[in-house]
């Protein structure tokens, strides 16, 4: 039987089929250019209807309760157990977002979201992630997508200039801070054991930081087999910051018993108190030693951009490497964390590995750049595009002008604090963090904060300092007003009474 391609001439190098065989009927296009177009138009009003709900959102985004009014479980509950079979019409998927997703969503771009290092996003940076989804371009090694390449080394240069790094540093966007310090550990490893790369870690590498850190320093040292117990946690002084005499005090005591120090980790603002160590001292002691020295600052860095605020990074520029998170304070979504090492070269020898597949005559170019060299991801999201994005809409004076009130309004809450004698301030706040407590019992704060979070008007968070429970109030919010921090506080004052 003839198939109806038999009179057609075949490409040389297609397969032929047997004389005895029937060829295969063609498969149809899943997507033929009018399925297509209509499927593109579809989006398109669709995306319209987007666009007008996350104005809507973001213009009332103080309607919404804080914190969700659910229970745990409630989301899946309410979902069916299996996928469709067939595809549902966006209206109907869209109804289902509003009626059934949004009701668990805690809603950290409310200007009364004060818990953590509280951070909101902004419209340039959603317009950034609008098109980095629809181009969907992968930035594994540089032909792949130059754009992703070169746009993620300016970006990074831009912002490196206003924080006043050296121009040395290399600049490398990674998801979060943990994952950043992830590979600063790692690059550290790599500078003390070259040959852990071939034949894993025998030394007894040792790695310092304050009891003050981030846990992700120790999840990194778990991560890599540097293994907990060998997480130095260096006592803090009455401020809370790292204290570089006991620092060295340690370090000489593992020499003494056959370990190997590596790496120091130095914070600048801390995760409870926003404190800030001492790195030019701790980067003394580190060069001393040999030691890699990362800073983390995660939260703080963005401060480092205003004239009055630059030497909290004093020091910084004799790092190996330092990540900021723009993802806190920088009005950047989830996820983007900004990595600068002055160490590429180490770096690259910890994680560069090419299979043929990925090899391409650009790689051979000094002035391609090739993410897929320095971490452990293949595939990169375009996150830069955001973060340009953001830099050009608010300039650095617009950027600043935001730090500043945070900063101002901190400082106006802990008076307020201090003049309320139920109230003590727990901690120095230099940026726009207050930690205070309650002059009472553990449980009396414990009780106290879920109070004021149970209202679903604010929420703010705990941590624990000295063995004490204390509250945090953490601001980084876009359009928060002076009136929310001050209503804040008086809803605290009132539970309180309570
Ligand atoms: N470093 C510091 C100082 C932090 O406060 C945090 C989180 O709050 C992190 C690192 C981890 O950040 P990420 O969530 O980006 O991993």
């Amino acid at each position: 039987m003839a198939s109806p391609e038999s009179g057609k001439k075949r490409p040389s190098d297609a397969p032929t089929a047997s004389a005895a065989a029937p060829a295969p009927a063609p498969h149809p296009d899943p997507y033929p250019p009018e399925r297509h177009a209509a499927y593109v138009e579809d989006f398109r009003q669709a995306a319209h209807q987007t666009v007008d709900w996350i104005a809507d959102y973001l213009a009332n985004t103080r309607r919404y309760p804080v914190l969700p009014q659910i229970k745990p479980g409630d989301l899946i509950d309410s979902l069916p157990t299996t996928a469709p079979d067939r595809g549902e019409p966006f209206a109907k998927i869209l109804r289902d977002f509003d009626k059934k997703i949004m009701p668990a969503v805690t809603h950290w771009n409310h200007p009364r979201f004060m818990a953590y290092f509280a951070c909101t996003g902004s419209t340039p940076a959603i317009i950034g992630e609008m098109l980095s989804a629809a181009l969907n371009t992968n930035g594994i090694h540089w032909l792949t997508s130059p754009a992703v390449a070169e746009l993620e080394h300016v970006t990074l240069g831009w912002y490196r200039q206003w924080l006043g790094l050296p121009d040395d540093f290399m600049g490398l966007v990674y998801d979060t801070a943990s994952v950043s310090t992830m590979h600063a550990i790692a690059a550290a490893r790599e500078m003390a054991d070259p040959d852990v790369r071939t034949k894993g870690s025998k030394a007894n590498l040792v790695l310092y930081t304050s009891e003050q850190a981030h846990s992700s320093v120790e999840k990194g040292a778990i991560a890599l087999g540097i293994g907990q117990k060998n997480v130095r946690k260096v006592p803090v002084d009455s401020a809370f910051r790292m204290r570089p005499d006991l620092l060295r005090d340690m370090l000489v005591a593992d020499y003494g018993c056959g370990m190997r120090p590596f790496c120091v980790v130095a914070t600048v603002g801390t995760t409870s108190t926003t404190s800030v160590d001492p790195v030019e001292a701790i980067a003394k002691i580190a060069e001393q030693y040999n030691l890699w020295l990362h800073v983390d600052a995660a939260y703080a860095g963005p401060a480092a951009m205003l004239p009055e605020f630059s030497h909290i990074l004093k020091g910084a520029d004799r790092a190996h490497s330092l990540v900021t998170n723009p993802h806190k304070w920088l009005f950047t979504p989830i996820d983007f964390s900004a990595f600068y090492t002055r160490r590429p070269d180490i770096l690259r020898r910890a994680f560069s590995l090419i299979p043929e597949y990925l090899r391409a005559k650009t790689q051979e170019d000094s002035r391609s750049i090739n993410l897929m060299d320095y971490g452990v991801a293949l595939g990169r999201r375009f996150r830069s595009l955001k973060f340009w994005m953001i830099l050009r809409y608010f300039g650095r004076e617009g950027i600043e002008k935001l730090l500043r009130a945070h900063i101002a309004w901190a400082q106006e809450l802990a008076t307020w604090i201090k003049a309320d004698e139920r109230f003590e301030i727990s901690a120095p706040h230099p940026f726009s963090v207050v930690c205070f407590r309650y002059k009472g019992t553990d449980e009396d704060n414990r009780a106290l904060l879920e109070k004021v979070n149970a209202t679903g008007k604010a929420y703010i968070t705990h941590t624990e300092l000295e063995g004490k429970v204390v509250l945090r109030i953490a601001l980084a919010h876009l359009s928060a007003t002076r009136e929310d921090v001050q209503a804040v506080w008086e809803l605290v004052r009132h539970c309180a009474k309570a």
